[in-house]
């Protein structure tokens, strides 16, 4: 590579990677540019017929030309490149996730419209006085001018009457001059270092403690990994704002990644409180025109707060300050297609070559920061008590074993009890059932036979009120069977177990007077249904929230009281590797929603397995013994996070083909030192969208540089078009 940000003259011969999946080693391809540049320019690359947005990596020397015509780019704006520390970031992704330069170059360059002029706004002014004007007409024009500036053709001529003629006419006598009106940025999110202009909270002495050792990094500039570690609704958002005001004051960016960000109208407003201007938000359903703007003051380095999904991690931030990872332990964090990065170890990274402090936060970290805590690579922040008078919730089992909810029903009588208690005293109850729709599965009762999807290895959900069956992996629906699909006997399907939809008619049942509504995905599709039914709770017209996962996270309901999880054991005893750590995260946080302001909190869990570790560390609030038996049993096992893993996934039409291709794999494995190869072997969900899928497992000591294993191993084998094969570099899922 050249030397870094060395202007290279015009016609030089030069690499440039275009955004796209190029197959070459380092994505690049030889070209010229009509004008100098420097490494890291954006500049607009002719690909076939296309233009895209590609990237200057060096100069090209005579084996890259290898004898060729060279193509020749225009570079974009001075202003639009890309620094050393994004494209180290940039390198160092491509690298990990073993894709291709040109796939990661493309998330970076998200926006191709930002690169490119927005029309102009012309406004005319008058740049002489009427009496250097040669004719009376003309200095009337002028002096109707005076002091004004129309913003078009048609303004000037409405102003002073002149026809689009006489105006040309006189911009190039030099009486009248065209400039280009800069548009307005938005004041609303304007970030000013002199004017953090919101309220401070006066934080606890615990808040404030954390809160300087963050700051203080930040004023230091240097790469520091925190793990901000504190119960629910302890003040870790007060606490990590003081790092961003921090930022902000120094002229800097920060970036704040949010897991859920469709429903971060709270937190919007939150930092408008704090800050006195609004957060750019940037998530998949941004409009275009902000996207462009968000894009081009990242890259421009202008001081700004960005509240992002994943994806924002790949904004050319010119100036960042400090990075936040909110909820860090979420698992959707990791982008499950196109280039499958984990946005929480990226930030990590970005903020390492960046040289500047990350926060990562959560009530319930994930067992690998802890463990780079023990490892002395995170520094650990914590804090133990709730904000204000609020004492954390108290935690009871209700074992189904002893007593079961009658036939066809799912709430206890403790839980009924309970709920009835909690009504009589007018507070609100949350029902947590982590199952969209009204069964997660249906049985012919004549042949026994379960409705499956016809694209998929998967069970049809049963969606009552929209009279449906859903398959949840691939969205295909139908309407509800009266005749069985294999043996055609009629009004013989039967939906078996609970979701959603099935516990509210017995809430319904249960207690007619109660007023309910369901928080999931299927009922609250829009950020606006989400503030309608948070407005709803806060002004007491909902007595009984009934929620999915989306419930459990991060909202504040004052009056929330009671929370009843129907089915405790959902998520245990799955084969999953961090099934035992996403239930005791999942249960941590949805207890964590009651008794957030002065009236004490109960939680109450059904659980046909009253034993287990998960249930049993959460009543006893020992998170500590928990957290050491899960390390244990990964150390024993060498997993994640003390060895690594990565996964290969073959997908295809013909399934024969597959298993055959996949035992040649098999076959041509090299067997390198210390690493295992499992599989082939059909995955768990077979058939996907109607495509066959088998799995390899590699797993491997954490001294190994498993995607060169990989790469070594992939590159001897043809792997035929019609066969798709995907690398998975530390998974989190395993179907
Ligand atoms: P966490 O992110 O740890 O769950 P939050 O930062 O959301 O906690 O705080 C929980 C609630 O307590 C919020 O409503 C927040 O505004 C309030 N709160 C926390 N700390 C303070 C403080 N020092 N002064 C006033 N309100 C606070
Ligand atoms: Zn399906």
């Amino acid at each position: 590579m050249s030397p870094i940000d060395a202007h290279i003259p015009k016609d030089t011969p030069i690499k440039v990677v275009p955004a796209t999946a190029l197959p070459h080693i380092d994505g690049a391809l030889s070209y010229r540019a009509n004008a100098p540049v420097r490494v890291g320019q954006l500049v607009s690359t002719p690909l076939g017929k296309r233009e895209v947005v590609g990237m200057v990596i060096g100069a090209a020397n005579d084996t890259d030309i290898n004898g060729m015509t060279l193509k020749t780019v225009t570079p974009y704006d001075a202003d639009y490149h890309l620094t050393p520390d994004m494209r180290q970031f940039m390198d160092w992704v491509a690298k990990w996730y073993l894709e291709k330069p040109g796939l990661v170059l493309k998330m970076a360059s998200s926006v191709p419209s930002a690169l490119k002029q927005d029309a102009l706004t012309m406004g005319y002014h008058a740049v002489a006085t009427p009496d250097q004007a040669n004719t009376v007409r003309r200095q009337n024009i002028l002096k109707n001018l005076s002091g004004k500036m129309p913003e078009s053709l048609a303004a000037i001529r409405e102003l002073t009457g002149a026809t689009a003629s006489t105006i040309k006419a006189m911009c190039k006598d030099g009486l009248l001059a065209a400039v280009p009106i800069k548009p307005d940025h938005d004041q609303q999110y304007q970030a000013d270092s002199n004017l953090i202009s919101g309220r401070q909270q006066k934080l606890t002495v615990e808040q404030a403690a954390a809160a300087t050792t963050l700051a203080d990094a930040v004023t230091e500039q240097k790469y520091t990994a925190f793990l901000l570690d504190g119960v629910t609704g302890s003040g870790k958002t007060e606490v990590y704002f003081e790092a961003v005001a921090e930022a902000l004051k120094a002229g800097r960016q920060a970036l704040i990644l949010l897991p859920e960000i469709a429903l971060s109208q709270a937190f919007e407003a939150r930092c408008h409180e704090r800050f006195g201007f609004r957060p750019h938000l940037w998530h998949s359903g941004l409009g275009d025109s902000r996207r462009r703007a968000v894009w081009r003051e990242a890259i421009r380095g202008t001081p700004m707060v960005v509240a992002g999904a994943r994806s924002a991690l790949f904004l050319p931030f010119r100036n960042p300050g400090v990075v936040v990872v909110d909820e860090e332990h979420e698992l959707s964090y990791r982008q499950q297609d196109g280039v499958r990065y984990h946005a929480r170890d990226m930030a990590v990274l970005r903020a390492r070559l960046s040289r500047i402090p990350v926060i990562l936060s959560s009530a319930t970290p994930s067992l690998e920061s802890l463990v780079n805590v023990e490892q002395g690579k995170y520094q650990h922040i914590r804090l133990f008590s709730r904000f204000g008078s609020a004492g954390m919730p108290d935690i009871k089992l209700i074992d189904l074993g002893k007593t079961p909810a009658e036939r066809r029903r799912w709430i206890s009588p403790p839980l009924v009890d309970a709920i009835g208690k909690a009504l009589e005293k007018k507070e609100q109850v949350l029902l947590f059932l982590n199952r969209r729709g009204y069964a997660p599965m249906s049985l012919c009762l004549s042949c026994r036979e379960r409705i499956v999807c016809p694209n998929c290895s998967a069970w049809l959900v049963t969606h009552k009120s929209a009279g449906e069956l859903r398959c949840h992996h691939c969205g295909h629906n139908s309407r509800f069977p009266t005749v069985c699909p294999s043996c055609q006997t009629e009004g013989m399907i039967m939906p078996c177990g609970p979701g959603v939809e099935r516990l509210s008619e017995e809430v319904e049942l249960r207690f007619p007077d109660a007023r309910q509504g369901i928080f999931s995905s299927d009922a609250i599709t829009t950020p606006a249904l989400a503030e309608q039914f948070f407005n709803a709770v806060y002004n007491d017209e909902i007595d009984i929230i009934i929620g999915t996962q989306m419930v459990a996270k991060g909202h504040h309901f004052p009056d929330l009281t009671l929370v009843g999880v129907v089915d405790a054991d959902l998520g245990l005893g799955g084969a999953d590797l961090r099934g035992g750590e996403l239930s005791w995260q999942l249960l941590t946080q949805v207890a964590g929603r009651a008794g957030r302001e002065s009236r004490p909190g109960q939680v109450l869990l059904q659980t046909a397995m009253p034993e287990a570790m998960v249930l049993q560390s959460l009543i006893h609030d020992d998170r500590e013994s928990f957290i050491a038996a899960e390390k244990a049993a990964r150390r024993e096992a060498a997993m994640p996070p003390y060895g690594r893993l990565a996964a290969v996934i073959l997908s295809g039409r013909e399934e024969a083909r597959l298993m055959m291709m996949a035992k040649q794999m098999a076959n041509d494995w090299p067997h390198f030192e210390g690493v295992t190869l499992l599989g082939p072997a059909p995955a768990p969900l077979r058939l996907l969208r109607r495509n066959y899928r088998v799995r390899f497992l590699l797993k491997s000591s954490r001294e190994v540089n498993l995607q060169r294993v990989i790469s070594s191993w992939l590159d001897r084998i043809t792997i035929p078009s019609a066969i798709n094969c995907q690398v998975d570099i530390d998974p989190v899922s395993f179907f």
